[in-house]
């Protein structure tokens, strides 16, 4: 298992999750961010406005997928 945190995963928070894959954590990082959204935590709305621009190019969100991915992977085995 390896842990990353909302922010590092492009959120706003310190919220740590717990996964054995990338594909994995990006999910669980997704679903809270679509928890926050539906509290209207302002620091997750920009942060997912952020991520929305991102996502318009679809070269530079491959990009950060991929920058992610390779953290993760870096990422000691707990
Ligand atoms: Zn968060």
């Amino acid at each position: 298992m390896k842990t990353m945190t909302c922010k590092q995963l492009g959120g706003a928070c310190d919220k740590a999750f717990h996964a054995s894959s990338f594909e994995e954590i990006a999910g669980m990082s997704k679903q809270h961010g679509m928890e926050m959204f539906q509290k209207n935590d302002a620091e997750h709305l920009q942060a997912m406005n952020k991520m929305q621009e991102l996502m318009k190019k679809p070269e530079a969100m491959k990009q950060w997928f991929e920058n992610k991915k390779k953290e993760f992977e870096a990422l000691p085995e707990m």
